[in-house]
């Protein structure tokens, strides 16, 4: 098994540094890989990330949810979305996002959706090559 990341994922940060394989990568480009992606080959399934995350968007792979309800006010961050979000990462860094959308009270979203984009990231993406564009966002 390993962790996904789903799009519930702000770029915070705080789970790249608490994994103890270092197999938190994050996308870059951004407008084409907003999210973190986790190396499914080197997760060690561990969960030490899922309390830093101050999103809860991450879960191991059987719990992500195929119909996650939204708690209202909450962002999630994909291709296509046109929304705007602007917040501060774990380290003091802004980040901004432009594919975003915020959920209202009761929405349903499947975050399943967001599983293949992970072993993507890997498979026939960037991966690691990722760290090289990484500007801290
Ligand atoms: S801590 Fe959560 S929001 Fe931050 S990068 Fe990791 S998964 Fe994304
Ligand atoms: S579960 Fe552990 S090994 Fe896997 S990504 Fe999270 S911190 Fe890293």
């Amino acid at each position: 098994m390993t962790y996904i990341i789903t799009s519930l994922c702000l770029r915070d940060r705080g789970c790249i540094e608490v994994c103890p394989v270092e197999c938190i990568v994050p996308g870059e480009p951004v407008e084409k890989y907003p999210w973190m992606y986790i190396d499914p080959d080197t997760c060690i399934d561990c969960g030490a990330c899922i309390p830093e995350c101050p999103f809860a968007a991450i879960f191991p792979e059987d719990e992500v949810p195929l119909a996650y309800i939204a708690k209202g006010g909450e962002f999630i961050s994909k291709v296509g979305l046109a929304g705007h979000f602007e917040g501060t990462n774990h380290h003091g860094t802004r980040v901004v996002l432009d594919t975003v959308k915020q959920l209202n009270v009761g929405e349903v979203v499947n975050l399943r959706d967001d599983i293949q984009p992970n072993y993507d990231f890997f498979k026939s993406g960037p991966g690691y090559g990722a760290k090289d564009q990484d500007k801290g966002i």
